[in-house]
């Protein structure tokens, strides 16, 4: 294989410091070995390669040995910086600024290389940072969503992990306490320490070097947030994780960080046994998966996609749906028709209206899960929705299977049963024409803008505004 011009560079430069230190000039040394002064000089500068016995000659004229030459360590610090400027200049995205590199000189001082270098740093930094437009981070998900339904959202050696990390500190059943987490982190070196100065985009930092994780302070007592950040803080140094490389990875990681946290806190032979006995009483609910291991609705529902198909052999799909009936978080294996994009994309999207995951919204009592039977152009499905509130607004928790699986299910005996033809325009979507012609005209609201990254902005008579909305409202008020 010919070498690469960044070879040959160094090479170039560790001739040249053999050289210099000999005291030789170009003509002295190329005299020893037979060729110009010139056509040293381009070997020097990485431009020609040098013959073997060039090579053995300029070894032995400065008394080193040819694989002393061939090392490709800068000989020295200036080299190491001019060889790092040229590495520099010659990336894609250096060269795709069109500013033209620069010369380096005998002259130009260590400094202002050293200071160009910090420019280059900074510009490569940054690019590693803005690791994907909107469409980059929506094709990755999609991929990543479609690869997880493939494998019934199941990662068994991650499971297994889990399983021997609580072990490990002792764990046996039940909720997983801060006090057997920290002591998760203890046997990993690691001391929890919680500070209200985390910078705001960083959900965790870990000091690799101390041996410390930086949490935020609890916001809610007792709530499992705290445990599963440490948890996820904890799973990037078990799982080997390196810098992401690219938009998909970030997005395994958290995916693999997130799987490992759920599997702490619903560790798999516990969750199995719990709900194997809950199907065998036909009496499954996500309510109940959520209260014998203390955690969330949305974190129940979800852990139930890595299990149920898996272990119970029961498809099912799980919808996290915001008050405005975007999807903010999707898994199905049960072909449940959800909207999505041309890309193939789902979250953003925005739910038929006669889902139980958008209609629970109108309910009024809301303190326990609602049900509901929901035909469609793929079949029938049975779902159970749990509604809350955060500071960013109103979601839904929604856990549904096929019809014919609602029998293991508590709140399969609901009367409530609808009929959704979305994606038909006609279903859900469409405003009845008397009510489109009464305001017609007679009405402007203002768009909120949506700043959700996957959020599209819904069609209709009003940019960025649900007109069925907005007709709604009125109509609510006339
Ligand atoms: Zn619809």
């Amino acid at each position: 294989m010919p070498p690469t011009s960044l070879e040959l560079s160094t090479l170039g430069h560790r001739i040249r410091h053999h050289r210099v230190s000999n005291g030789f000039t170009l003509d002295e040394l190329g005299e020893r070995v037979g060729i110009a002064g010139s056509q040293l000089s381009l070997i020097e500068n990485g431009k020609r390669e040098p013959k073997l016995s060039v090579l053995q000659g300029i070894a032995a004229a400065t008394g080193v040995e040819v694989t002393e030459l061939l090392s490709t360590e800068p000989p020295n610090r200036r080299a190491a910086l001019e060889i790092e400027l040229e590495r520099a200049q010659s990336s894609s995205v250096f060269r795709q600024l069109g500013v033209a590199p620069v010369k380096v000189t005998k002259g130009m001082g260590d400094e202002t290389i050293e200071s160009i270098l910090g420019l280059h740093r900074e510009l490569q930094r940054r690019e590693r940072e803005a690791i994907a437009t909107p469409e980059e981070a929506r094709r990755a998900n999609t991929e990543l969503r479609l690869e997880m339904r493939t494998v019934d959202n199941y990662l068994p050696e991650i499971e297994k992990l889990a399983e021997r990390q609580l072990k490990l500190a002792g764990h046996v059943s039940g909720a997983l306490t801060h006090r057997s987490v920290s002591i998760m982190a203890q046997q990993l070196g690691f001391e929890l320490l919680y500070v209200n100065d985390l910078p705001h985009s960083a959900r965790s930092v870990t000091d690799i070097e101390n041996g410390r994780i930086y949490l935020p302070p609890a916001s809610i007592p007792g709530g499992h947030g705290l445990r599963s950040m440490a948890l996820q803080a904890m799973a990037h140094r078990l799982l080997g994780h390196q810098r992401p490389t690219d938009y998909a990875d970030f997005l395994r990681q958290r995916l693999e960080i997130n799987y490992y946290a759920a599997c702490c806190l619903m560790p798999e032979t516990a969750s199995v046994a719990f709900l194997q006995q809950a199907k065998k009483d036909r009496n499954l609910a996500v309510e109940d998966f959520r209260d014998a291991f203390g955690v969330t609705h949305e974190a129940a529902g979800m852990r139930m996609t890595n299990l149920l198909t898996h272990h119970l052999e029961i498809p099912l799909h799980f919808l996290r749906v915001d008050g405005s009936g975007a999807i903010s978080r999707v898994y199905e294996n049960d072909d449940l028709p959800v909207p999505m994009d041309v890309t193939g994309s789902v979250e953003g999207q925005i739910v038929c209206r006669k889902f139980l995951a958008r209609s629970a919204f109108e309910e009024t009592n809301r303190t326990t899960e609602h049900y509901q039977y929901t035909d469609t152009p793929a079949g029938t499905f049975w779902c159970s929705t749990q509604t809350g509130t955060t500071s960013a607004g109103e979601f839904s928790i929604t856990v549904g299977v096929p019809f014919d699986d609602a029998k293991w299910f508590r709140g399969r005996e609901t009367q409530k049963r609808v009929s959704s033809t979305c994606p038909d325009e006609s279903c859900c979507r469409r405003t009845p024409v008397d009510v489109a012609s009464r305001w017609a005209g007679k009405a402007w609201p203002s768009a909120r803008v949506h700043m959700q990254m996957f959020s599209p902005l819904p069609r209709g008579a009003f940019p960025g505004v649900d007109d069925n909305e907005v007709y709604a409202f009125l109509d609510r008020h006339a």
